[in-house]
C-alpha cells in the first residue's frame, strides 16, 4: 500500500473556550469583582462582551513555526503591579475533548514552546504592554487525524489586590487541525470499486453548457479520453459532480483521472468531498480538503477516507481549484474487501 501523508494545510484556531460553558455567571462575577484573564485576537480596549475568542491561522507546510499573541487583562485598571504566567494545564485535553466532542490529542511537548512565559499589568493599565507568546513548531508533521489542542492558562497571579481570577477566561485553548490529504498513484491493496452500472449521476454546469460532449457521465464511461469539465466555481458559482448510488456503501476512498478535454493546467487540484447517508437530507462534508498532486498521465491518483464513512447513498465532489474551468476524464469509489 503506497498511502501518503500530505498536509495541506493547518489551520490554527483558539478559543475560549471555557468561557463558552460559564460565561454568564462569570460575566456576573465580573461586575462584581476585578478579575484577571487571558485572551487573544482582541484589540485591546475591546469590551468584555467579546467573551468567546476566535483566531485562526493558517499554516503551509513550509512553515516551520506559528506565533500566538495571548494578552494579560483586568476588568478594571489594577491599583498595583500584577504579574502572571502562563502554563499548560494537560488535564483539560479530557474536558475540551468531552465539550467539543472532538478526539484531539494533546499537542506534543516537542511541538511547541512557551518563549514568553511572563506578563505584567503595570499599575493604571487593564491590557499588559508585552503580550505571552506560545510558538507552535513543526505542527506539519503531526499525524493524529483528530487533530490535536493545547490548553494554556493563567498560572502564578501575583501583586493582586481586591481581584480574582476569572474562572471562564482563565485558558486559552490553541485548537490544531489537520488538513490532511492521503494520495497514491497506487490503489490500496484492499480496495476494491464500486459497481458504477447504476449510478445516478449530474453535475454543477458542463463546459460550454454542452452535456454531450462535457456532462457528468463522462467521468463514468470507463474511457480516458472523455471528460466531464466544467467552468469552475469562480465562472459558475459552484463546480461538483454527483452521484447517487443504488445502495448504501462504506466509503473507504476514491480515484479520479485527470481530465483530456484541455490542457494539464485544468486538472484537479483540490477538492472537498460531501456524502448523504441513506434515507438523509443533510449533507455530511468530509473534514479535509483534499489536493491532488501532479496526473501522471492518464493514472489515477487515489484519495483516502478516513475513517471510511459508513451508509454513503450519495456522494458530491467540490471542486475548489483550480476555480476557473476543470474535471475529470473518470471517478471511480472505493470500498474495503
Ligand atoms: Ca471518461
Amino acid at each position: 500500500m503506497n498511502r501518503h501523508l500530505n498536509f495541506v494545510t493547518l489551520i490554527c484556531l483558539i478559543t475560549g473556550f471555557v468561557s463558552l460553558v460559564s460565561c454568564s455567571n462569570d460575566d456576573d462575577e465580573m461586575n462584581k469583582y476585578q478579575k484577571i484573564y487571558i485572551r487573544t485576537g482582541v484589540a485591546p480596549g475591546a469590551e468584555m462582551s467579546a467573551v468567546v475568542v476566535v483566531d485562526r491561522v493558517s499554516n503551509s507546510s513550509t512553515a516551520d513555526r506559528s506565533d500566538f499573541e495571548i494578552q494579560l487583562c483586568a476588568v478594571q485598571p489594577v491599583s498595583r503591579e500584577v504579574t502572571a504566567t502562563l502554563g499548560i494545564d494537560t488535564l483539560k485535553v479530557n474536558a475540551y475533548n468531552s465539550a467539543k466532542k472532538t478526539k484531539c490529542e494533546l499537542l506534543p511537548g516537542d511541538n511547541y514552546d512557551i518563549e514568553k512565559k511572563e506578563s505584567t499589568l503595570k499599575t493604571g493599565q487593564t491590557v499588559a504592554e508585552s503580550s505571552f507568546r506560545v510558538v507552535l513548531k513543526n505542527i506539519e508533521k503531526l499525524s493524529n487525524p483528530d487533530g490535536y489542542v493545547l490548553p494554556v492558562m493563567l498560572k502564578e497571579v501575583t501583586g493582586m489586590d481586591g481581584q480574582a481570577v476569572s474562572t471562564s477566561m482563565n485558558t486559552v485553548y490553541i485548537r490544531i487541525y489537520a488538513s490532511i490529504l492521503y494520495t497514491g498513484y497506487t490503489k490500496p491493496a484492499d480496495w476494491a470499486a464500486v459497481d458504477r452500472s447504476a449510478w445516478d449521476v449530474s453535475c454543477s454546469n458542463a463546459y460550454a453548457n454542452d452535456d454531450a460532449r462535457y456532462g457528468a457521465h463522462l467521468a463514468i464511461d470507463g474511457e480516458a479520453n472523455t471528460s466531464w469539465f466544467s467552468w469552475g466555481v469562480a465562472n459558475a458559482e459552484e463546480c461538483w459532480w454527483n452521484t447517487v448510488l443504488p445502495r448504501p456503501v462504506t466509503l473507504a476512498g476514491f480515484s479520479v483521472t485527470k481530465q483530456s478535454a484541455y490542457g494539464s493546467s485544468y486538472n484537479l487540484k483540490s477538492a472537498e468531498i460531501k456524502v448523504r447517508k441513506d434515507g438523509a437530507t443533510e449533507w455530511v462534508t468530509y473534514q479535509r480538503t483534499l489536493t491532488f498532486r501532479s496526473f501522471k498521465g492518464n493514472e489515477p491518483q487515489y484519495a483516502v477516507i478516513e475513517p471510511p464513512i459508513g451508509d454513503v447513498k450519495e456522494f458530491r465532489i467540490n471542486c475548489l481549484s483550480p476555480d476557473s474551468y476543470t474535471g475529470f476524464a473518470e471517478i471511480n469509489l472505493f470500498v474495503k474487501q
